[in-house]
């Protein structure tokens, strides 16, 4: 670090409090503990400022699937700034980082996405998200089907209409929601299922959906958005009958299908999307994160050919821009990073071999415990479901205060994993060893352990 001299962490700690809201967190509280400070990178490790090392057990925030320190990454970013720091896609004008990006994206996904329109974050996607599927439906003569159906618990951004799309009832609480937005409950059987089998549940959760549009009228119901697997809900894997049935019903209803993949693309369930792992077929995709591996922000919308065509063909002017969209250093890591998860096998290796590795590891270590309720996942992401008691799937009245302590003993064992209500998350980097995966899932288990001794559970 050349442009800045080392502050001691207190002096961090000190000028971060002195200037910073940071994200999901008791400001104050946090203030008087001083936050974590993260210097260094290299793999799936992580050093603080004191040179403690973390094994990062969530790929940053789901997105660094390459790992930290790629230099190939580094090299592709100098370069282009060097060439060309910035230019815009406004005033009739393209250049080559984002054409070539495209064409790389393009041949990654399946042959019915044709377009693109490039943000700088999975908020702005599902923001620009909201108006393109709105702009469709008025070139398509339907201008009244603007409702978009959410799901609660479900996460889709911070900025206003994403957090509204989202159906996260404390963010709803605070700053308000836009019109034109329902929601329908979470495929979460575990706690929801009652008596149900999982299959008999997910249909049950699916056909909320059907009911919801019939109620609202289906001449007035513009799309169905939705995480393919939730992530900041809780690693929520649906029953395998959920998706089947969604895609039934949006069909019948004439109802886009929106699948928001900010953290299920680009590799992260062993296929280059999740919805391919989960067997439907999207009318968008909503993508960030892993697209350039979170080395620079970069996020966009991916539109079916037929909804692009409708749009280009009939649409005229699309009164929409972003400064940044298509951003030539940004588009250039996405390059060499989908170069990088493409040429050297890394999806196929979660595939084949290290997600089915992590996914079992997890499951010898960790199912058999008596707090343990499930352990969901599949390539590189998993959940573990505290419970009070196996047989009945009860949860703790303060499973929160439980999965967050396991995540605070996490970080003193040496790992990052994250908590959601009652559910710890791994997301590791997608090039993780078995090695890694191993430290991973042991240092999980005594986190987990520790945290069972420490509440008397
Ligand atoms: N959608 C999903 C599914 C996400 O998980 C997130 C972020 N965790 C977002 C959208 C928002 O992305 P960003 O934080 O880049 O705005």
């Amino acid at each position: 670090m050349e442009h800045f001299a080392k502050r001691s962490t207190q002096a961090y700690q000190a000028l971060d409090a002195a200037h910073h809201i940071h994200a999901f967190v008791d400001q104050k509280a946090l203030n008087e503990v001083g936050p974590r400070v993260m210097v260094k990178g290299d793999g799936l490790t992580l050093w603080d400022n004191d040179g403690k090392r973390y094994l990062d057990g969530m790929s940053g925030l789901w997105c660094t699937n390459l790992g930290y320190g790629r230099q190939d990454l580094v090299a592709a970013a100098s370069a282009q700034l060097a060439q060309l720091p910035y230019y815009n896609m406004f005033f009739h004008t393209t250049h080559p980082a984002v054409v070539e990006l495209s064409e790389l994206l393009f041949s990654l996904l399946p042959g019915h996405y044709s377009h693109a329109i490039y943000t700088n974050s999975g908020s702005e996607a599902n923001e620009v998200l909201i108006r393109t599927v709105r702009r469709y439906w008025q070139v398509m003569g339907k201008p009244e089907k603007k409702i978009m159906i959410g799901r609660w618990n479900g996460y889709h951004g911070s900025t206003l209409a994403a957090t509204a799309l989202g159906g996260m009832k404390f963010m709803h609480e605070m700053g308000g929601l836009i019109p034109d937005v329902a929601h329908i409950d979470e495929p979460y059987w575990y706690a929801h299922g009652g008596n149900l089998s999982p299959e008999a549940f997910g249909l049950q959760a699916a056909r909320q959906l059907e009911t919801r549009i019939l109620e609202l009228g289906a001449e007035n119901v513009a799309a169905f958005v939705a995480e393919p697997f939730q992530g900041a809900g809780g690693m929520i894997i649906p029953p395998a009958s959920y998706w089947p049935e969604i895609q039934r019903i949006c069909r019948q209803y004439d109802v886009l299908l929106c699948a928001d993949e900010v953290i299920g693309g680009f590799g992260r369930t062993g296929e280059w999307f999740a919805h391919q792992t989960f067997g439907f077929e999207p009318d968008t995709l909503s993508i960030a994160k892993g697209l350039t591996s979170g080395y620079v922000p970069m996020g966009g919308l991916i539109l079916s050919r037929r909804m692009a065509d409708a749009l280009v063909e009939r649409g005229g002017v699309f009164a929409h821009g972003l400064t940044y969209s298509g951003h030539p250093v940004a588009a250039a890591v996405a390059i060499a990073n989908l170069k990088a998860l493409r040429d050297e096998g890394i999806v196929e290796r979660v595939e084949r071999d290290t997600g089915p590795y992590l996914q079992r590891r997890l499951r010898e270590a960790l199912a058999g415990h008596p707090n343990v309720g499930e352990v969901q996942g599949v390539g590189m992401v998993a959940a573990l479901q505290f419970t009070e008691d196996k047989a009945s799937r009860k949860r703790f009245d303060n499973e929160s205060d439980i999965a967050w302590h396991c995540r605070t003993l996490g970080f003193e064992e040496g790992i990052i994993i994250r908590s959601t209500l009652g559910r710890m998350i791994l997301a590791p980097a997608l090039v993780a060893t078995h090695a890694e995966i191993d430290e991973l899932v042991d240092k999980t288990r005594v986190a987990v352990e520790r945290t069972a001794e420490h509440f008397g559970l």
